[in-house]
């Protein structure tokens, strides 16, 4: 089968590699639709714990082409999303039930094959049923989860003033995700004019040109929004830039979310004094844990919007365009389709 096959970091081929075969626990699925994000641009840098050689995609919808043995609940036709994500259920971490910490954690797309491919393998209990969802809708099951796992770190207090950084397709999942959790207002704030508009039509309360350039007078007009702060803060873009005006946006006693992934080596200055004097909280969350069944409710429900999110497909061989695609501004969602 043909596959994008890394060796080390940025270098990568578009390649033919053996046809995976399923464990008696497992499935084999076609891949149907595979997103690409911010991850997989880190991981072609090599950041993120690749292990290699490494196929990336961890954004899967497949379609069940053969079964293993012990495999009880999938057959052949059945279309589902992946949980990319595999714990030991033994170590400390897993034990204290924080299984995305898992010292033995595995990730399809990460540090085993991964979605960017014809086939790959999957353990049945990671897969989910989703044959009552559009294929473009499915492939943000996996996204959603994380932005489902922000979201319960979070823990909004009712009506809460949100104000999100970024309206790529995660701040997009995020601030309607906030909205139906308890926000009572959700402003999105962001340099491209297009995706303001997007983060509009999916019900936004307010949204903000800013620029990261210069973000002083989006920064200016934000403050005159919400003159006493927001109660949170929320960065989906990983620029440290953006993060460093957190601290002039939040409410006192306000929380700020470190949301978006940052450059392993990204230094933020924290003033530490105000963190102590304004009581505020800052957090962070990075994968998802055990969201893709809510995921899919919310996405099945319509509760969470993302039509038109995809702006970008691509074959697999076209897998350099879609790198790409994936950093350009005008970009929402790129997708590979083998
Ligand atoms: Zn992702
Ligand atoms: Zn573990």
């Amino acid at each position: 089968m043909k596959a994008v096959v890394y060796d080390a970091p940025r270098s990568y081929r578009v390649t033919s590699v053996p046809d995976p075969e399923p464990g008696p626990d497992e499935v084999l699925l076609r891949v149907l639709m595979a997103g690409l994000c911010g991850t997989d641009l880190h991981l072609h840098e090599g950041e993120f714990g690749p292990r290699y050689p490494l196929t990336p995609g961890h954004e899967i919808v497949g379609e069940v082409v053969r079964t293993g043995e012990a495999v009880t609940g999938l057959r052949p036709g059945q279309r589902v999303v992946l949980d990319n994500t595999s714990r030991c259920g033994d170590c400390a971490p897993c034990r204290r039930g924080m299984g995305h910490f898992c010292a033995n954690l595995r990730a399809q797309g990460v540090t085993e094959p991964g979605g960017f491919a014809e086939y790959l393998t999957a353990r049945e209990a990671n897969c989910f049923a989703a044959d009552d969802l559009p294929v473009e809708v499915a492939v943000f099951a996996e996204p959603l989860a994380c932005v489902v796992r922000g979201l319960d770190r979070i823990a909004l207090s009712p009506a809460s003033d949100v104000v999100i950084f970024g309206a790529g397709p995660t701040g997009l999942l995020l601030a309607q995700l906030a909205a139906h959790s308890g926000a009572g207002r959700v402003t999105v704030a962001a340099p491209t004019p297009s995706k303001l508009a997007k983060a509009a039509e999916f019900g936004v309360d307010h949204t903000m040109r800013l620029d990261r350039a210069d973000p002083s007078s989006g920064i200016a007009a934000l403050r005159s929004l919400a003159p006493d702060g927001f109660d949170v803060v929320i960065d989906a873009t990983g620029a440290v830039s953006v993060l460093a005006s957190a601290f002039g946006l939040a409410r006192d006693g306000g929380t700020i979310v470190v949301y978006g992934m940052a450059p392993e080596s990204a230094r933020w200055p924290v003033p530490a004094y105000e963190v102590f004097r304004r009581e505020l909280t800052i957090l962070g969350s990075f994968a998802q844990l055990h969201g893709i069944e809510p995921a899919l409710r919310l996405l099945r429900t319509g509760r969470v919007r993302t039509d038109g999110l995809i702006t970008h497909r691509f074959a697999l061989d076209e897998y350099p365009q879609a790198l790409a695609a994936a950093g350009e501004s005008g970009c929402l969602k790129a997708v590979l389709v083998p």
